[in-house]
């Protein structure tokens, strides 16, 4: 029973890395992506970048992160230590994610793993040596922050640069179109696209098919790797969001079938009963 086990989840894994890993019922071409057919990838890459898709949009989240980034290291600068511990380490994620300071050493020590540090020492350190800035000179006198190390290199060689500075709107800028570029390649990609669309609904195994309901397995077309037209809930008229029914499920949607098909059902189920193997 393991074994069997074993070898359907292993299927189930191959096939997973044959088909499009997202609507698994197109054989991806390798256009855009490995794992996924190139509409999907194309989907996903638009759905996941929804907050690049427009200038503005990217524009007014650096100045937020901006903002949120300098409000951070004045909260650093001003922790006068862990009470416990007296360590000035912080958690860093703790810090960048949520605003708030907790002592990092104390927190491993209680929960185990690894996770970041941050201290207002070694953050003047690192701007000293890679922005050649002083960290303390900026958030006293400046109240900001160069937007990136061009940005303080303008500044060094001209300290009126701030006045004049556009650095967070090249920035932007920049990043937009990063990612429109990429969506526009990946369109005329498209054009190339020659994913292998399956008439058939695909399943994971030679030997079996999962009801999307319940998770009962069911016999599918022997090593074709498509399940049978009675385990497919277009074949009974139906418009619901499963790919592959057990004949059990399909009974609970039988009123929305139309009729002769509610009735083919009746006799399917009929048979059913009568023979496990069906
Ligand atoms: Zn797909
Ligand atoms: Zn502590
Ligand atoms: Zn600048
Ligand atoms: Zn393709
Ligand atoms: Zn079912």
């Amino acid at each position: 029973m393991r074994d069997l086990f074993n070898k359907s989840e292993r299927e189930r894994h191959q096939f997973k890395s044959y088909y499009c890993l997202d609507c698994k019922q197109v054989k991806p071409c390798h256009t855009i992506s490995q794992e996924y057919c190139c509409s999907c990838a194309y989907q996903i890459e638009r759905e996941r970048n929804q907050e690049y898709s427009n200038y503005q949009l990217v524009y007014q989240r650096k100045i937020k992160e901006q903002k949120e980034h300098i409000q951070q290291l004045k909260l650093l600068r001003e922790y006068s230590g862990c009470p416990k511990c007296q360590s000035k380490e912080v958690d860093a994620y703790s810090l960048y994610e949520k605003n708030q300071l907790a002592c990092q050493p104390c927190r491993m020590r209680k929960e185990g793993g690894a996770s970041g540090s941050v201290s207002f020492l070694e953050r003047q350190k690192w701007y000293k040596r890679y922005w050649e800035i002083d960290l303390v000179e900026w958030l006293e006198k400046y109240g900001c922050l160069p937007v990136n190390a061009g940005c303080a290199r303008k500044w060094l060689k001209d300290n009126q640069h701030l006045e004049s500075c556009d650095c967070l709107e090249r920035e932007a800028q920049e990043n937009y179109l990063l990612f429109s570029n990429s969506l526009k390649e990946n369109r005329e990609k498209l054009k190339k696209c020659q994913c292998e669309n399956s008439p058939k609904i695909r399943v994971s195994s030679d030997n079996y098919a999962w009801c999307e309901k319940c998770g009962e397995s069911i016999p599918v077309a022997s090593k074709k790797r498509v399940i049978k037209n009675r385990n497919d809930p277009r074949f009974w008229g139906l418009k619901v969001k499963e790919k592959v029914l057990c004949l059990e499920c399909l009974g609970k949607f039988a009123e929305k079938m139309p009729k002769r098909k509610r009735y083919l059902l009746g006799e399917y189920l009929k048979r059913y009963e009568k023979r496990q193997d069906f």
